[in-house]
């Protein structure tokens, strides 16, 4: 049995906290069984530290146990090699890529991989002061935005909000600080509402969970940072979430059209519809923010259970989904649930393995390939509503040859939310980005490498300055 070979060949080690090392395994094998993850996966948690550990090899794994299981387990151990801090710029580019290229080919190295850093994270008290910043950091700056590129919410926030105290002590203390007060005063009101809503959805026949969810800490830091907040915590109105969480998709307007009888929307902060219009992880859901019976400004989340789950658990959920159904579930739902090879939702994996060699030799592609992978992500819209992915600090620049590379050559200006814009405003989250074309196609200009963001549109702008001899 996998957990007993896994147990004897621990035999006697410990980790830093004086814990048995099988603890270690365990944990991971119950974190990958919490996420619906396969038998093959909870195994390959248990084995993961054997070759590192205890010397065994993947042959012998593959020997007692079958190729499978050993080449998840191989698979694991070469996502592990990505390290930031340390490690030479080639070669954590060199790394990042090998992550990705296993992320296209089976998701399930990189989940393992995932849980194993929360449960280190989780212990990292045990380990020597001067040890525990580099890895907090490290977590922070790569696996929460791999965890939030691939829509798993809840791990999201767990690793965040474990990192944060590590990373910026006394940026935490602040935020604990000034945040305090406001807590308590949400703490004391947002029940009140919750039952008001509740009696509003059962007098309309809309079966619905609902429940208020405190804003993690680091995700309320980030927003007190942002220029449009300036630190006024009295400008942020999801202190305490309220989810709405619904039987299925029609239900969530049922819910919202309910809600906004009682609670009329805020005018200008008004109402999100990722249900529509789902941000490029996969995520779904209406925000709406309304004013409560108190006149006090809060934010609620309207969502599906099935939403709910993709939410918080990311690719996943796919496969927790079809377990949960695979009696009555059709061939094709069965084949995307167990399936781990990477999805529409992926597109971008496989964009970036698909850089290879192309600049490979380049310094500065480590720069742009870590950004464009592991930078927060803001998500905009088109006129006609398509949603693109790019970079944080993106610009109208970024968009246009990130719509299409012809797009770029046509550059007169933009609008933003059918405002005039220059081309090197920065983009946010939400907005509507229309480029306002020339006549005819035009090169260039080379002040644009200055300020764009994305490697595609960096890569298109240089191809045609050399063309026409203008670097
Ligand atoms: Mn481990």
């Amino acid at each position: 049995m996998v957990f007993d070979y896994a147990n004897e060949k621990h035999l006697g080690q410990l980790r830093k906290t004086g814990d048995p090392y099988i603890t270690h395994s365990l944990n991971i094998a119950h974190t990958l069984a919490g996420w619906g993850l396969d038998q093959t996966s909870i195994e390959a948690g248990l084995l993961h530290d054997l070759p590192e550990m205890s010397g065994i090899s993947i042959e012998e794994i593959e020997k007692k146990f079958g190729v499978e299981l050993a080449d998840l387990v191989d698979g694991v151990n070469l996502v592990g090699q990505v390290r930031l801090r340390g490690s030479r710029d080639m070669e954590f580019l060199e790394n990042l890529r090998k992550m990705f290229v296993h992320m296209a080919k089976d998701l399930r190295a990189v989940l393992i991989r995932l849980a194993d850093r929360r449960h280190n994270i989780l212990t990292l008290y045990g380990l020597p002061i001067i040890k525990q910043r580099p890895i907090a950091l490290e977590t922070l700056e790569i696996y929460v935005p791999l965890a939030e590129r691939m829509g798993m919410g809840k791990l999201k926030s767990e690793l965040e909000d474990l990192t944060f105290p590590y990373v910026y002590p006394e940026e935490y203390k602040w935020v604990t600080e000034i945040a305090g007060p406001h807590f308590k005063h949400s703490i004391e009101n947002v029940p009140e509402s919750i039952n008001r809503i509740r009696l509003q959805m059962s007098k309309h026949g809309i079966v619905a969970q609902i429940d208020g969810r405190p804003k993690h800490k680091y995700s309320l830091y980030r927003k007190l940072m942002r220029p449009e907040i300036n630190q006024d915590i009295g400008k942020i109105h999801d202190l305490i979430a309220v989810r709405i969480i619904t039987k299925d998709a029609a239900s969530c307007y049922s819910a919202l059209g309910v809600l906004h009888q009682y609670w009329k929307p805020v005018p200008f902060l008004g109402i999100s519809d990722f249900i529509a219009q789902p941000k490029p992880n996969g995520y779904q859901s209406i925000h709406t923010k309304v004013f409560d019976h108190r006149g006090n400004i809060i934010e609620i989340q309207i969502r599906s259970e099935e939403m709910h789950v993709q939410a918080e658990f990311g690719p996943a959920a796919h496969f927790a989904y079809s377990i949960a159904k695979s009696s009555g579930a059709s061939t094709d739902k069965l084949e995307e649930g167990t399936s781990f090879k990477v999805g529409n939702k992926f597109d971008w994996v496989k964009q970036l393995v698909g850089w290879k060699d192309q600049m490979f030799s380049e310094k500065e592609a480590i720069k742009d390939f870590s950004l464009d992978a592991l930078s927060h992500h803001i998500y905009v819209f088109s006129p006609k509503g398509d949603v693109y992915d790019l970079p944080e600090n993106s610009t109208p620049v970024d968009y246009a040859f990130n719509v299409h590379s012809s797009l770029g050559f046509f550059i007169q200006t933009a609008k933003i939310n059918d405002r005039i814009a220059t081309v090197d405003a920065k983009l946010k989250s939400g907005d509507v980005v229309e480029i306002i074309k020339t006549k005819k196609s035009k090169s260039p200009n080379k002040n644009w490498l200055r300020f764009v963001k994305t490697h595609k549109a960096k890569l298109e702008i240089k191809k045609a300055l050399e063309k026409v001899g203008g670097v």
